[in-house]
């Protein structure tokens, strides 16, 4: 296996494949390749501050991690058999709203009305491209 800097010009929160870790891609990134060439992961700063001899520790920590949601997880599995109701995502809203309307923030169509008052542009005719709509080029 081999690292490699390669240029980068995508500037997201990426995760580190070994660690997990998120972190903000640069104009440089260490990819770790197969020996085939094949890039199996990107590699984070700290991972690299904690040089070869500390990233199995990393790695290490990242599985211990791993497992505990996958342990939460797997009694999530196993509590979900047992909820008496499951409320849909009809209730929800109605209750969202509900809330919003004691919190003092209107109903959903007083808000979207709020919304497209501050940004005309939010109000998106449904029979447009929004690809076209979002470069300007409307029909
Ligand atoms: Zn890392």
């Amino acid at each position: 296996m081999k690292t490699e800097f390669i240029p980068n010009n995508v500037f997201l929160d990426f995760p580190c494949g070994i660690c997990g870790s998120y972190y903000e891609l640069s104009f440089v990134t260490v990819a770790l390749h197969l020996d085939d060439g094949t890039t199996i992961s990107d590699v984070c700063p700290m991972c690299l501050e904690a040089g070869k001899t500390g990233l199995e520790e990393r790695a290490k920590e990242r599985i211990r991690l791993l497992g505990e949601k996958m342990e939460r997880a797997n009694q999530m599995l196993e509590r979900i058999a047992r909820i008496d109701h499951f409320p849909t995502l009809q209730e929800y809203r109605k209750a969202e709203d509900e809330a919003y309307a004691e919190a003092g923030f209107g109903t959903v169509e007083e808000r979207e009305n709020e919304d497209a008052e501050l940004d005309p542009s939010a109000k998106q005719d449904p029979s447009e491209d929004p690809v076209e709509f979002l470069l300007g080029r409307k029909k």
